[in-house]
């Protein structure tokens, strides 16, 4: 018996002799199953046996990936706030060196993730520090390795202690959630807020990979959810995505320009 990844989006099963017979989160519209070669998995130990922790600063933050690139790449961010360490968001990848490391900051006092496409192997962190894992409810069903370590909160703010709050803001999924450090003046958005190349401006999408945006409506309750936390600096979900100030006016009008691009007869500006 193994835990088995999905090579596309990186999430963990629970174990069994042979891999899952589809991943929901790949077959789901945001996301999507490989041209070439369908749906494939890794057992635990061949992934394993392939990737190793990366774990370094990104902007002010220890940011927590892969190497070599695994599924979306996305990286987690180590959180240090006056009430212990939270783990922004997760990454497929976990062993004995990536233990040690996180121990030596100080280990976890919790982990919340941004949504599904992240979920990857929060299970597997979570049994290594004994810490709940985060997620709105409206997202239950994605889990694919229930375990009493994943905690539902409901609502739409949930305060963590030391100035963190998470904050649904739905979009890209029902329970998409944000993370705001107020003591930092900091946003982690994952992809609820995506921060695009030039770094000015963020977007927001209901698929990335499949180019399907968001209605009108859906923005606006994204830019509403926002609006009582200040932030500067925006964190998306890649090494350097990275909005370095004036985050809230960002959020703000991106959300306008995104509005008159989708808006007849409106263009962006
Ligand atoms: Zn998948
Ligand atoms: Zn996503």
């Amino acid at each position: 018996m193994t835990t088995w990844v999905c090579k596309a989006c990186g999430t963990q099963y629970p174990p069994s002799d042979e891999p899952p017979g589809a991943c929901p989160i790949c077959q789901d519209p945001r996301q999507y199953i490989p041209s070439d070669g369908g749906q494939q998995w890794l057992s635990w130990g061949e992934f394993v046996d392939g990737h190793r922790i990366e774990i370094r600063d990104d902007n002010g933050i220890l940011g927590v990936g892969c190497e070599p690139e695994f599924a979306i790449g996305q990286r987690a961010l180590l959180v240090k706030s006056a009430a212990g360490n939270v783990l922004w968001d997760c990454t497929p990848y976990f062993d004995d060196t990536a233990a040690q490391r996180i121990a030596a900051e100080g280990g976890l006092a919790g982990i919340a993730i941004s949504h599904p496409h992240f979920y990857s192997a929060m299970v597997e962190w979570a049994h290594a520090f004994g810490c709940p894992v985060w997620l709105h409810e409206a997202e239950r069903k994605w889990v694919m390795r229930p375990d009493p370590l994943v905690r539902f909160w409901s609502g739409e703010t949930n305060a963590l202690g030391g100035g963190l709050t998470l904050v649904r803001c739905g979009g890209h999924f029902e329970g998409s959630q944000v993370l705001h450090w107020a003591e930092k003046r900091v946003l982690l958005t994952g992809d609820t807020v995506h921060v695009i190349p030039d770094r000015r401006y963020v977007s927001f999408m209901y698929s990335y990979p499949n180019l399907i945006p968001l209605p009108p409506s859906k923005v606006q309750a994204i830019a509403k959810a926002l609006e009582p936390h200040d932030f500067d600096a925006i964190y998306g979900s890649w090494w350097g995505r990275i909005v370095a100030r004036d985050g809230s006016n960002v959020v703000r009008r991106s959300a306008e320009r995104y509005l008159r691009a989708v808006t007849e007869p409106g263009l962006p500006s």
